[in-house]
């Protein structure tokens, strides 16, 4: 074992990532007992459109994705509802804690290498991108979770990683109703100068596709510059 790695072990408790109750080492998902049989019973709740379980559900979003080749997401997301996927996207975005941002980019790299199984592509030429985080918020948390998750994900599919876009955004996503949000993505997001990205094929990294604005912004972006294909991974899609 590595010395990091002993010393984090003998001064450092190990938390689960939904209610942050002390767990052992040994286990390998970072979530407790208790708060492990309440995860897998979201995985039972179904798609209010199709009827499916998350594992199974193609739907996209609650709008038209614009640009997007396909997308895909691991779990169902409730805002404003008691949930253990709410706990985890709370501390994918308020607390920098790596065991989450490997817990999402892991569950989220399975479902990719699934979804591309089933559509009998390859993505080993697609680079990793993802939504900047707003600069208010960086400056907050002093983090962005968004680069945390993408940056492990790459390295879970052993692709690249690339970080491509801007953000000038004043407002939050998540304060707007579902007209304002694409208006407000699309002001928002921009593309780094002297980035190429002809030719090219992408995978946009999010953490909770709701209304799909951001996704839709960031890849018309990216096809308008002649990007080939882009397709989206979210960690959780809002039901
Ligand atoms: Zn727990
Ligand atoms: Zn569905």
């Amino acid at each position: 074992m590595k010395l990091l790695e002993c010393l984090k072990r003998a001064f450092i408790v190990r938390k689960c990532i939904i209610c942050d109750d002390a767990i052992s080492y040994n286990i390998k998902l970072p979530i407790c007992d208790e708060c492990h049989k309440y995860w897998v019973s979201t995985l039972d709740i179904l798609c209010d459109k199709c009827g499916y379980e998350s594992e199974y559900c193609t739907c996209a979003s609650k709008r038209m994705l614009i640009g997007v080749d396909f997308v895909t997401f691991c779990i169902f997301y409730k805002s404003n509802s008691e949930n253990p996927v709410n706990h985890i996207v709370y501390k994918l975005k308020e607390e920098y804690i790596g065991e989450v941002f490997n817990f999402c980019a892991d569950l989220m790299a399975a479902k990719a290498k699934k979804m591309f199984a089933k559509r009998n592509l390859s993505f080993n030429d697609y680079i990793v991108v993802y939504p900047k985080r707003r600069k208010k918020a960086i400056l907050k948390y002093g983090y962005d979770h968004g680069r945390e998750v993408a940056r492990l994900f790459a390295k879970k599919l052993g692709l690249s990683y690339m970080d491509c876009f801007d953000n000038s955004g004043k407002k939050e996503q998540k304060t707007l109703d579902r007209r304002e949000r694409y208006a407000n993505a699309k002001q928002s997001y921009s593309l780094k100068k002297n980035i190429d990205v002809k030719d090219k094929k992408f995978i946009i990294i999010d953490d909770v596709l709701t209304t799909g604005s951001t996704i839709s912004a960031c890849s018309t972006l990216l096809k308008e510059k002649g990007a080939k294909s882009v397709v989206a991974v979210c960690f959780a899609k809002d039901i």
